[in-house]
């Protein structure tokens, strides 16, 4: 370009835009901060990760159930191992308590090992196979006819993870800027991104050379104001809503405890957090429009929930649940059709340069968060 005024003209306010301080969007943009991108993060609300991120299992996954060779397969196991060094170095609370996935019939069994092979095929070498009284010795209170159990499956803090996210960005070239909702963003060739943000009714215009879509939920709106090709569509988000009971009182597990995964749902699992209270959920209720109303359906969902807990736990006292929080997956694909893996689409997809919009990351998006940020940096090289 030789004309000065247009060079001027086209000169972005910042090298990189993330969108949306989730714990996906914090992770890219602290890749992008070590990478030495001055990076902005635009928030639409007053604190960071208050959306999905806020309202997850804080499942640290090994990496068990997703296809070989699919990005949820390898970012899982690739940001379970990035997660835990994260946490150590970082002072970050987690807890490595195993998970056991139950088979509570014979004929379940041979699930327990199709699983077991593609835990393997995913890099998932430490998981063992355990017969009933091998799953007696280390839990009596549960009742099953074997198990797998996966030692590297633990728990994290997950607003503490953001936190200190947030602080790796604030020290490299990086801010956050809250309360900035994206109303309109602009892609013109050669020219820098413009996004337009609302905050407290006034709308400002920011520019970019860069731009990353981690808006979760949010995402498919923001990915189709920027259609260049007609070939191209962003995929279509369908809210799932996941409902978790808490268990009032002490629990007997020392691990986490599912039941066999149904399509592309794990079943009403128990997990722990940080401080050994035991959890139930989430259950799976597909959406039109996304809502976090814990339902309570006059007492049916807590019933649903102790029928399915009791095929684990037969010995689960009465009226020790008590209605938890509910967490909104932001799926790609709608109720009945096969679980999609996850989307990251750059240039080769949607003809943009320099745009990489993230679609459909549900869950073990927490759990690979630090290699999703590796993954999205390389694709956006200084
Ligand atoms: C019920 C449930 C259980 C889960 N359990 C686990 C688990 O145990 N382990 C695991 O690994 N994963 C789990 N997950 C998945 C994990 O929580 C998500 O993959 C992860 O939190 C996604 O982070 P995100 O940053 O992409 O999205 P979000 O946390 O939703 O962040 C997106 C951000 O973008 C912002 N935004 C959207 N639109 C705009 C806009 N126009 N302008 C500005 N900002 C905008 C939003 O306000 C939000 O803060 C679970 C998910 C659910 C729903």
């Amino acid at each position: 370009m030789n004309n000065p005024a247009a060079q001027v003209r086209d000169a972005p306010d910042v090298e990189t835009v993330v969108i949306g301080a989730g714990v996906v969007g914090l992770a890219i943009a602290r890749s992008l901060a070590a990478a030495g991108h001055e990076v902005v993060v635009l928030e639409r609300h007053g604190a960071i990760g208050q959306e999905t991120s806020s309202r997850s299992s804080e499942v640290i996954h090994a990496g068990l159930y997703y296809p070989p060779g699919s990005l949820k397969a390898r970012l899982c196991v690739e940001g379970r191992r990035m997660l835990y060094a994260f946490a150590r170095e970082n002072g970050i609370p987690h807890a490595r308590y195993g998970k056991l996935v139950v088979a509570t019939a014979e004929a379940e069994l041979p699930r327990l090992d199709a699983l077991a092979a593609t835990a393997r095929a995913n890099g998932v070498s430490d998981i063992a196979r355990l017969s009933a009284a091998d799953v007696q010795a280390r839990e009596p209170d549960l009742d099953c006819v074997g198990a797998l159990l996966s030692p590297s499956t633990g728990v994290i803090d997950s607003h503490a993870l953001m936190v200190a996210l947030e602080g790796h960005i604030r020290s490299g070239a990086g801010s956050i800027v809250l309360n900035a909702d994206v109303a309109d963003l602009q892609a013109r060739d050669g020219a820098p991104f413009e996004i337009a943000t609302v905050s407290a009714g006034e709308r400002t215009t920011l520019t970019a050379r860069n731009l990353v879509i981690a808006a979760g939920l949010g995402a498919t709106r923001l990915g189709s104001m920027l259609v260049a090709d007609s070939r191209y569509e962003p995929p279509k988000t369908y809210p799932a809503r996941g409902h978790y009971y808490v268990l009032d009182g002490p629990t007997p597990f020392r691990h986490l405890v599912y039941p066999l995964p149904r399509d592309a749902w794990l079943g009403i699992h128990l997990t722990l957090d940080i401080a050994g209270r035991a959890r139930f959920g989430p259950d799976l209720e597909w959406q039109v429009e996304p809502s976090t109303v814990f339902d309570e359906e006059d007492g049916a969902r807590r019933a649903r929930f102790e029928r399915e807990i009791r095929r684990y736990w037969p010995g689960l006292p009465e009226g020790r649940l008590s209605p938890g929080y509910v967490g909104v997956r932001p799926k790609i694909y709608a109720s009945g059709e096969p679980a999609r893996d996850f989307a990251m689409h750059d240039a080769r997809d949607h003809g943009i340069a320099r745009l990489v919009a993230l679609y459909g990351i549900e869950s073990p998006g927490l759990t690979s968060s630090l290699a999703i940020g590796a993954h999205v940096a390389a694709l956006l090289p200084r």
